[in-house]
């Protein structure tokens, strides 16, 4: 969820931050070049008196304006003009030949008007070099981007896109300019000039030049959308790392928490196992306890098929004195080791467990009655033959049963029951084997 919402505010700010890009380079991020009496470039008045002709031109600074004094006159050179020359650049200086970088404005804005008369056209020229077209010291092979335009009274200031600008077809004839190099061309501009139009009659003139405004984005349009572009595409690649990373560390937590599981289970495993055993143990004796013993009924024994089990029943004869003589530890001790005598006396097949208090109970797989029989009695003989602690003499009576087919596991165990309580009734310290399907159990041989 942390992670969507960090997408959300990315992309979120990636849209606004495109938005306000956009809208910076589209209304604002100008630059502007003011080109007046004052901005400290070189201007001066020429006329076609310096190609041949007669007109002459001279130029009057006041405050910034810049005022061409004209008078036209038609003589033998075709083109009688006047013109205001401004010098971008200091020839005389050697690293400021190059001219001035004007490609990065749109338009320019001419607050250029003739006072007396008017309706005459004003040609605005752009002369730019090239080194691949001109020379620095020929003015003649410096480019002429220009364009002329009427009405200036009535569209004062002039806003003209650079675009407007054309190469002079006469220029591009006259020297031979290959086509690649036809177009207009901004980035060495030697001079401004704003000179009088086309066929112009006889007569004086006075032009006026308030300033020439240049204005133009701070960065191109395509510089911007290339950022907004690289904005993007290094986010979603950040992303993509970013959710790569992520994705490796979950991949690498989940196998770490799968491992965690895995142990805790195992673990788990071993409690539960601990659990079932305790369930079904005696704390005292460590021998099955009459529940532990059920389950065994109930489940362990269906291998057996036909049903060859039988079951020993074994109560301490007079146990109830020994606590009342030796006190309950000394009693505990004594089932304790009575439980032990019978556990490592027995096979590992049989099934030992605390019936209650000091009776116990031995179930004996694939063993027929007469087997556990004998075993019954060698397990007598042991018990009284033992060292008991205290120098206590410890007996204890024996009843002996065989599962018979279609018997119920509490039947069995009641005929078991049976046949030690003859074993009490008849003195104690025997073995008594129940018969199957007598009432009468009998003691064993
Ligand atoms: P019998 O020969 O008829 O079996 O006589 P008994 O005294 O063995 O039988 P009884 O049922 O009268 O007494 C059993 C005694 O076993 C009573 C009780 O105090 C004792 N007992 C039962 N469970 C425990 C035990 O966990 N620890 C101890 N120390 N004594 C126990
Ligand atoms: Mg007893
Ligand atoms: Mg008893």
């Amino acid at each position: 969820m942390r992670k969507e919402k960090l997408i959300n505010i990315i992309i979120f700010g990636l849209i606004f931050m495109t938005a306000v890009i956009v809208l910076l380079q589209t209304y604002s991020l100008n630059h502007t070049l003011v080109v007046n009496a004052n901005t400290g470039f070189n201007y001066s008045a020429i006329s076609d008196g310096t190609n041949g002709g007669q007109s002459s031109a001279n130029i009057k600074i006041n405050g910034d304006q810049m005022i061409l004094e004209c008078e036209i006159v038609h003589s033998d050179y075709p083109w009688p003009y006047c013109e205001i020359a401004i010098a971008l650049n200091d020839l005389e200086n050697e690293n400021d030949r190059v001219g001035f970088d004007l490609s990065s404005f749109d338009t320019v804005t001419t607050y250029v008007r003739f006072e007396e008369p008017t309706h005459v056209g004003i040609r605005l020229q752009i002369r730019s070099y090239n080194p691949a077209y001109s020379s620095l010291f020929d003015e003649g092979s410096w480019k002429y981007n220009a364009v002329e335009y009427f009405e200036h009274n009535s569209t004062y200031p002039a806003k003209i896109p650079m675009s407007s600008l054309q190469v002079a077809t006469w220029w591009l004839v006259e020297r031979a300019i290959a086509v690649e190099h036809s177009a207009p061309d901004f980035d060495h501009a030697m001079t401004i000039e704003i000179a009088t139009g086309n066929n112009i009659p006889a007569g004086k003139y006075r032009i006026i030049v308030d300033k020439l405004e240049f204005k133009g984005k701070l960065f191109s349009n395509s510089s911007v959308y290339i950022v907004i572009i690289l904005m993007w595409v290094l986010s979603a690649i950040g992303l993509m790392i970013s959710h790569l990373t992520h994705s490796r560390e979950a991949l690498v937590n989940a196998q770490k928490r799968a491992k965690e599981l895995k142990q805790l289970n195992q673990i788990l495993n071993v409690k539960s196992r601990e659990l079932k055993d305790q369930a079904e143990r005696d704390p005292l004796t460590g021998a099955l306890n009459r529940s532990g013993i059920k389950n065994v009924f109930d489940s362990d024994f269906s291998y057996i098929d036909p049903p060859n089990l039988s079951l020993i029943f074994i109560d301490i004869d007079h146990f109830k004195p020994i606590n009342d003589t030796h006190g309950h530890n000394v009693g505990d001790l004594v089932l304790k080791s009575f439980a032990k005598l019978i556990s490592e006396y027995s096979r590992n097949t049989d099934l030992f467990a605390r019936w209650g208090g000091e009776e116990f109970l031995l179930a004996c797989p694939n063993t027929k009655l007469n087997e556990a029989a004998d075993l019954a009695e060698s397990l007598r003989h042991e018990i009284e033959g033992y060292d008991w602690p205290e120098g206590i003499t410890l007996t204890a009576s024996f009843g002996v049963a065989h599962k018979q087919a279609d018997e119920s596991p509490s039947a069995f165990i009641e005929r078991a029951d049976k046949a030690l309580y003859a074993a009490k009734a008849r003195g104690r310290n025997q073995v008594v084997v129940s018969k199957a399907n007598s009432k009468t159990p009998a003691a064993a041989a």
